[in-house]
């Protein structure tokens, strides 16, 4: 098990991991804090990370998906936001587990999880919309790549606006966005092609909240929460 909690004994870690996942997944910080952002000065913090210098330069053909990610693809985004299809909230979950936000495709919802770095924040954002062009694209593909895809967008637009970033969750993001940056992200370059396919691995070396929490030893623990709260 992760030490997430060092100060806690294994299973009491566990167990409060465990709680926490299932109130992120079954929707509990939304239910409690949810703000929508409507105004045009709520939504600020999105139309700035959407920004042309963070998001100019997403400029890539990638191999997983095969999908073409463009500013113009962001930028259309951006406009869904402003006429209101895609719904952006503020939730306070403390900054729990570090998870930083949410898009929700089957409800064109937005999550921006509160009190993060600027930094964060407008990456968190960039690999969200990433998401949200891969829903609205009606793009099927594995998580693997899905993930991989968005983790490059997001660690360009980081890159863009500081060369220096140190908030970039994987060390190889950054061979794979500074090919992008330099124009070298197309299909019959081998090295992009490797660059991607490191993001690809570690991305699931690395599996989600939700995956990780169906392999804790707390398979009880969550049965008997899911009678106690029928879910
Ligand atoms: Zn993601």
């Amino acid at each position: 098990m992760l030490m997430i909690f060092p100060k806690l004994s294994k299973v009491a870690g566990e167990n409060l991991y465990t709680y926490i996942v299932i109130a992120y997944e079954q929707d509990f910080f939304f239910a409690g804090s949810a703000k929508p952002l409507i105004e045009r000065a709520d939504l600020q913090p999105i139309y700035a990370a959407l920004g042309m210098g963070n998001i100019g330069k997403i400029n890539f053909v990638s191999p997983g998906t095969r999908l073409a990610y463009t500013p113009n693809l962001y930028g259309t985004i951006r406009w869904l936001v402003n006429q209101g299809q895609i719904r952006v909230f503020e939730v306070d979950a403390a900054a729990l587990l570090s998870r930083v936000s949410n898009y929700r495709s089957d409800i064109n919802r937005l999550i921006l999880y509160k009190g993060l770095a600027p930094q964060l924040s407008i990456m968190s954002i960039v690999h969200e919309v990433t998401h949200a062009i891969q829903d609205w694209r009606n793009l099927v593909s594995g998580h693997k790549y899905i993930e991989a895809d968005a983790y490059i967008a997001a660690a360009v637009a980081a890159l863009s606006t500081d060369p220096n970033c140190a908030f970039l969750e994987y060390p190889a993001q950054k061979p794979a966005a500074k090919l992008v940056l330099a124009g070298q992200a197309f299909g019959t370059n081998t090295a992009w092609i490797q660059a991607y396919a490191d993001v690809r691995k570690t991305v699931e070396a690395d599996p989600p909240l939700i995956v990780l929490l169906k392999i804790l030893p707390t398979r009880d623990l969550i049965k008997s929460l899911k009678t106690r709260l029928q879910f």
